[in-house]
Parts: structure tokens; sequence; C-alpha cells
């Protein structure tokens, strides 16, 4: 496979527009979910069959006393290896395939033959879900119908504070990188979240469990 593609989410950059998450929905025709007044900003509550994208929003208090406020914006991490093609294996050969030009990993119709606990619990994110009636599985296709089309993702496109950037994986690893030193000067705790495993690199400032408890691997 070619080195492919990548995504950066900056979230030292995010303002929890969830503009991400609309724009998900928009290019993909997925509806809109029922949600509710839960007393956070949280909303949806989780990603589904058809909410690909979440900004998922963390609430706490530092180890010297300040509250943070911690936004996410999640989507599947496009593993370099992924485990959830593996799993689905002996099942089906056709339910999930990892691009050889992007090294985006898609699920197919077909993913609905392989058993979904044991799909979602290969994946070190707990990203994959299952449409209760088809029993089709769904995640993010890293918009594998707009990336090979000379498009970039949907959800990068529709950032307005430049939190995400998509390009070719050895530039983003770079512009990872670099944006991890320039951060570290503030921010001691700052890293990127398994760059070597994953496609969708995660930036964050402070303990990745603050953020999410499946943030990183
Ligand atoms: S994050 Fe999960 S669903 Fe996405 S490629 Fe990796 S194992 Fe598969
Ligand atoms: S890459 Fe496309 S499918 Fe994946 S989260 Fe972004 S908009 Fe949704």
């Amino acid at each position: 496979m070619s080195k492919g593609k990548s995504i950066m989410v900056d979230t030292s950059r995010c303002s929890a527009c969830r503009g991400c998450q609309v724009a998900c929905k928009q290019w993909n025709g997925l509806p809109g979910t029922k949600t509710k007044q839960i007393g956070t900003y949280q909303n949806p509550q989780d990603l589904s069959d058809n909410t690909w994208k979440l900004v998922r929003f963390a609430e706490g208090v530092k180890e010297n006393g300040k509250p943070y406020w911690y936004f996410f914006s999640e989507q599947c991490r496009h593993c370099v290896e992924p485990p959830c093609v593996s799993s689905m294996e002996g099942f089906t050969k056709t339910g999930a395939v990892q691009d050889k030009q992007t090294g985006a990993v898609v699920f197919k119709s077909d993913s609905k033959k392989a058993p979904f606990d044991e799909v979602r619990a290969a994946c070190p994110y707990n990203i994959p879900r299952q449409d209760p009636k088809s029993k089709v599985l769904f995640k993010c296709t890293m918009c594998i119908d707009r990336i090979t089309n000379n498009k970039i993702p949907a959800c990068v496109q529709s950032c307005p504070t430049g939190a995400m950037a998509f390009g070719d994986r050895d530039v983003i690893l770079e512009m990872v990188m670099k944006r991890v030193e320039v951060l570290k000067k503030t921010y001691p705790k700052a890293m990127a979240l398994n760059p070597e495993d994953v496609r969708v690199i995660y930036i964050v400032t402070d303990d990745p469990k603050k953020y999410h408890e499946n943030a990183a691997a």
C-alpha cells in the first residue's frame, strides 16, 4: 500500500462548533438523532449507525484546582492495520475493506454477516455501530467518495478554525509533530495520540483520558 492519506485533528484549536458533525451528516445523507437535554452540551450522547462524527464534551477539574472543558471531535481513526477488518475474517471477505491508495477503512453491506459484538470489541477506540434493522455496520468512511475525487473530507472542509487538516500521510505526520512541539511550550503534556498506528491523528494538550475514555489506545 502507498503511504496513503491522513487527517490531523488539533483539539487545541477546536471551538466545538459542531460544524464537522453536521457536515458529516449532510454529505453522507444521515438523518438527525432525537436527543434530550441531560445537563451537558453533549448532543447526541454517542456515535451511532447514523452519527459517524461526534464532538465529545468533557468537563472536570485539573490537579491545580482549575476547571477544564475539553472538546474531542471523534470519528474512526482508520487504523494503519485495522483490527476491525481482521475481526471480520472468517465471516465475510467483503464486509470491510481497506482502500489501497488512501488507506481508508470502509464498511460494506456484507458487514451484516460479521458478529457485531466481536467487531466492536476488536476496535481499540469503540467506533463501529450497527443498524438495528439491517444489521449492517457503520462508521466514518474518510469520505472515500470525496477523497478519490480530489476533494477533502466534508468534516475537514467545514472546520472554521483550522483544527482539522487532510493530506498525504507523511505531510500530515510532519504537521502534527511540528504543532505538538509548539504546543509543548505552553502545555507540557501536549502529545499526538498513536500517530504511528492511525491515520486520523489527534493532538491533545492534557491527559487523553480527560477528553474521552477511548481517546487513545
Ligand atoms: S478505529 Fe476502529 S473502526 Fe476505525 S479502523 Fe480502527 S479498528 Fe476499525
Ligand atoms: S471523513 Fe467524512 S465520513 Fe468521516 S467523519 Fe469526516 S465527514 Fe464523516
